[in-house]
């Protein structure tokens, strides 16, 4: 099994400083170059209902070309990118990517399932995000409603007004919105139920502890309830067992993407293996 390259991926790192900045130098660089030379890629995962066994969608991870995300992967790329301000301008490369994917896939006869891009909270609060996500989409000439932004719970909470109105209009469009990492965060729950959402993604980490760890496991049933409640669907993620999967099919959530279902893949291996007629888990 793959190692995941996201959660604290800093740590590996000596805490010299100079090491971290020529580091981030280097990371910042190749950031640069792949805008410059359009060597970015998005890989995808499918995303399974849990009730039928049917994709029903897909998660977009972005990847430097022709590398998986062990050797330089988002979870350590991504907030370089946000503290050099390349974030905007790589946003708005996955967005245009996902649209042109989506677009392309529907050319070649397939049924492409709609697309969920990650948007960082930074991107999130940029002026005219809004604005350039409806540019993008109408220039792509993607249906709105195929696609999917997730953003995560300290994008929203830290001005929960603000953010209601950013994705009151983002919906207005037709895009759908994901609570990504959800119960990792410090979500207030009276602002929960006033933000225009349509899912909640059930963190890895609870996900993980559902065979050995009651608390997880109450997170978990907690989630799917609160879910249940407010009208949003629940997905979880991290899903790489069949008692997992049995565990959160049994208990109601709805969707569910993980190892167990397919690792986030290169477009034309993604597309071969679950998109178009009769393809599935
Ligand atoms: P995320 O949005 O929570 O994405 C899920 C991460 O979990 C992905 O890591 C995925 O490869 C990994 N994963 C999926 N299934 C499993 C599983 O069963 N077990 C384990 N252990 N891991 C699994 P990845 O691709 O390294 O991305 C890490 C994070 O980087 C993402 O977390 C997201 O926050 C961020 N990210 C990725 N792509 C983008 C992007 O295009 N834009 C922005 N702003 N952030 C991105
Ligand atoms: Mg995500
Ligand atoms: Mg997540």
């Amino acid at each position: 099994q793959a190692k995941h390259c996201s959660g604290g991926a800093y740590c590996v790192y000596a805490p010299d400083l100079e090491h971290r900045d020529d580091m981030s130098t280097t990371v910042e660089g190749r950031l640069k170059q792949a805008l410059a030379k359009n060597t970015f890629a998005l890989h995808y995962q499918p995303v399974i209902d849990l009730r039928t066994g049917a994709v029903t969608g897909a998660e977009a991870l972005l990847r430097f070309a022709g590398e998986d995300c062990e050797a330089l992967g988002p979870g350590l790329f991504i907030p370089v990118a946000e503290s050099s301000g390349l974030i905007g301008a790589i946003g708005e490369w996955v967005t245009a990517e996902a649209c042109r994917q989506h677009v392309a896939w529907a050319a070649e006869g397939l049924e492409p399932v709609p697309i969920a891009i990650n948007v960082s909270p930074v991107q999130f609060r940029q002026r005219r995000f809004v604005q350039r996500l409806a540019d993008i989409l109408r220039e792509g000439g993607m249906n709105p409603a195929s696609l999917l932004l997730e953003i995560t719970e300290s994008a929203v909470m830290d001005n929960a007004d603000d953010a209601a109105g950013i994705l009151a209009s983002v919906r207005a469009l037709g895009v759908k919105v994901v609570l990504d990492g959800f119960g990792t965060g410090c979500s207030s729950l009276a602002h929960l139920g006033s933000l225009p959402l349509d899912k909640l993604k059930i963190d890895r980490s609870f996900v993980e502890g559902i065979r050995q760890d009651p608390t997880s496991r109450a997170v978990v049933e907690a989630v799917i309830a609160l879910g249940r409640t407010l009208g949003l669907e629940v997905v979880a993620e991290g899903i790489e067992s069949g008692d997992a999967f049995a565990y959160l099919k049994a208990h109601g959530c709805d969707q569910g993407q993980g190892y167990f279902f397919g690792r986030p893949l290169p477009r034309d291996e993604f597309a071969r293996q679950f998109l178009g007629k009769g393809r599935g888990p």
